[in-house]
């Protein structure tokens, strides 16, 4: 199979750092900003940043329905933080006013954002993550958590008794910052679910 082609949404949020860790784990990375990026990429990763206003950015570029087409049609995709919110199927404490983050349904769960930042706004610490030997140095910041995950959904970490690291099928999401520490193993693995796919 020849190497697959990885997309970084990139409205807003720590792009580069995800680029770097995919084009590290081996295969061609792009940042998408349009929809013919979207429609050329085998995989996505959906960054951290704020997650109202990437909703908000995607309405605005016409991206919103075909990232939720492309989802819906088994795209694989990473959501770290505001992106682990986005590809939830629901969103808690979302915001408001008309600026609220919305769900891609792209994964079983119900995130309540914001969730450790209510506590305190970033914090670190060393997680076991199933499918990893070694703990995952885990970089929370104004971090969401899942309340909920459906029956498909499988849990990979916990942080404080929270569910912060998931998987169903071909999308997998944490609630924390891989891209931060250096570490590739968790983007490693996300390149691994795209070419089971492709
Ligand atoms: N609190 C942000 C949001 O609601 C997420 C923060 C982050 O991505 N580091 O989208």
């Amino acid at each position: 199979m020849s190497s697959p082609r990885v997309g970084v949404l990139a409205l807003q949020g720590d792009t580069r750092e995800h680029l770097a860790a995919l084009r590290e784990a081996g295969v061609d990375a792009i940042p998408v900003r349009r929809r013919d990026e979207l429609e050329s990429v085998d995989g996505l990763v959906i960054p951290g940043g704020e997650s109202t206003t990437m909703s908000h950015l995607l309405r605005d570029l016409d991206l919103l329905e075909p990232l939720r087409a492309r989802l819906a049609d088994g795209l694989p995709a990473y959501g770290a933080c505001a992106g682990m919110i986005l590809l939830a199927s629901e969103i808690l404490d979302a915001g408001a006013g008309g600026r609220e983050a919305v769900p891609l349904c792209a994964i079983d769960m119900t995130v309540r954002r914001n969730a450790f930042g209510r506590q305190v706004d970033s914090f670190e610490g060393d997680l076991q993550f199933v499918g990893l030997d070694d703990p995952v140095h885990a970089v929370f910041i104004r971090a969401p958590w899942v309340e909920r995950t459906g029956a498909d959904v499988q849990v990979l970490a916990e942080a404080a008794g929270h569910t912060v690291a998931v998987r169903q099928g071909p999308m997998l999401a944490t609630a924390f910052h891989p891209e931060m520490t250096g570490d590739c193993r968790i983007h490693r693995m996300f390149v691994d679910i795209v070419k089971g796919q492709v």
